[in-house]
């Protein structure tokens, strides 16, 4: 995934105009958000385009070979750009240079970049910019003193949702995954610093937030009497406050605590992405989830039994090592049970580093390319028949944008439980909730008519 930011008109006073591309996870937008803020407070604007800044900064994510490659390749294509500006200032930061190896490498072969630096030292952009305005280069990378600072500035990205991050790092270490060496052990934010946040939020305008963590369910282990069904239930408690959301849940964490909390509490949205990776429980071991298929359907009739309108999404990898026709025959049994909203699928790459990196069985390319075409041609089947269910009902739409390019604009928004919606209606809209009954499906949303409220 990768975002821009909303443009903002640099001012005649300003310093100039800075451009952040952002790759990777929620996690990752809420970091570049924070890096905007650092350096409108520096006395920087938000350039339109990348071809106008005097700052650029690229946020990386290194879950993906494929986005490490981009990262690279992107900031080559920059380096006309630098030659003929240079006094333009480039940076890199984020999980991929949270590595030191890495780091180290991209500060070589890119004399041309001014700053090279790992996500948790965020707070020190500033000086960093400064030693690169006076022509100095910067390559920082801290591995281990990981803190949370909850108060620098932000500017944010959704127009009408807002991420507030509730926990850092992972204890997890799936075999695939680089997560926890780049962003640190699990660190919970204080239960009164997220709801303070959330309460500034909602008193600038916010009604929906996204709580954010590598893993939410596991919320509150690190600190006395809290858990995330816990910190939900404080939360839900802010005036004004009409939807919270929250991502990523691990199965093996979720309590049936967190169920009864989602289900009675009014302003939580009945929408929960589950990523299962693998229908077998020989690969869901050798990945390191423990949880089995059975837990998981478990959960999954426990979510639909307490909230008759609970949407569940995904995350699904393909041709983990080892997997065998059979392993990849439970998964697509698994969807086709499960019947998820929408799940975003992977092929696997080895990260190195990784456990899974450096197992036995890798599998073919050929065989994980097919196996993924088939999960997603059953995949869209699933994402058609659940949408259908949908066509000839009624619900409440939060709009968060519209499009105005054709003959008649058209907002787009989620209901509560994160089906995406399109309906023909005014700009105006955006931030209200409205009433919309489906009339049609597409791929992956439904389409409506606004209803009188
Ligand atoms: S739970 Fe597993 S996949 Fe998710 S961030 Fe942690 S180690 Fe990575």
């Amino acid at each position: 995934m990768e975002q821009g930011l909303p443009i903002r008109e640099p001012e005649l006073t300003s310093k100039g105009a800075y451009y952040i591309e952002t790759f990777g996870c929620q996690m990752n937008v809420r970091d570049s958000e924070t890096a905007a803020g650092l350096l409108e407070n520096c006395g920087y604007l938000r350039a339109e385009a990348k071809e106008s800044a005097d700052i650029i900064l690229f946020n990386t994510c290194c879950i993906r070979d494929h986005a490490e490659k981009r990262v690279f390749g992107n900031i080559g294509a920059l380096k006309e750009q630098k030659e003929a500006h240079p006094n333009m200032i480039l940076g890199v930061f984020g999980c991929m240079t949270q590595q030191k190896e890495v780091a180290e490498k991209l500060y070589k072969r890119f004399p041309f970049v001014d700053i090279v630096f790992g996500t948790n030292l965020l707070s020190k952009l500033p000086q960093f910019i400064e030693l690169a305005e006076s022509g100095g280069r910067t390559l920082a990378v801290d591995e281990n003193n990981i803190t949370i600072e909850d108060d620098l500035p932000s500017i944010r990205t959704g127009r009408v949702n807002a991420f507030v991050n509730i926990n850092y790092g992972c204890d997890n270490f799936c075999t695939y995954c680089i997560v926890p060496y780049v962003r640190g052990r699990e660190r919970s934010r204080e239960p009164r610093a997220v709801v303070a946040e959330v309460a500034k939020l909602v008193s600038e305008g916010y009604s929906e937030v996204t709580l954010l963590g590598q893993n939410v369910n596991s919320y509150g282990k690190d600190l006395e009497n809290a858990s995330f069904a816990k910190l939900l239930s404080l939360v839900s408690t802010v005036e004004g406050l009409q939807r919270i959301r929250f991502m990523t849940s691990h199965p093996k964490d979720l309590s049936d605590e967190l169920i009864l909390a989602m289900a009675e509490l009014p302003n939580v949205c009945h929408h929960v992405h589950l990523p299962v990776q693998s229908g077998s429980n020989v690969v869901l071991e050798r990945m390191n989830r423990r949880y089995t298929r059975e837990r998981y359907l478990d959960i999954v009739g426990k979510l639909r039994a307490s909230m008759a309108d609970v949407e569940i999404t995904t995350d699904i990898i393909v041709g983990f090592p080892g997997e065998t026709d059979e392993d990849f025959l439970q998964t697509l049994d698994l969807v086709e049970q499960v019947g998820f909203t929408a799940a975003f699928t992977f092929q696997y790459s080895p990260r190195k580093g990784t456990r899974a990196a450096t197992m036995e069985n890798q599998i073919p390319e050929a065989v994980k390319r097919e196996r993924l075409h088939r999960l997603n041609e059953l995949q869209q089947r699933k994402s058609r028949e659940n949408n259908e269910k949908y066509i000839g009902k009624r619900g409440i739409v939060h709009i968060e944008d519209c499009d105005t390019r054709g003959e008649e604009p058209v907002c787009y928004g989620k209901f509560s439980n994160f089906k995406m919606v399109y309906v023909p209606a005014p700009p105006e809209m955006v931030g209200r909730y409205v009433p919309v009954r489906i009339l049609n499906v597409r791929k992956n949303s439904l389409t409506g008519k606004l209803e009188e409220l």
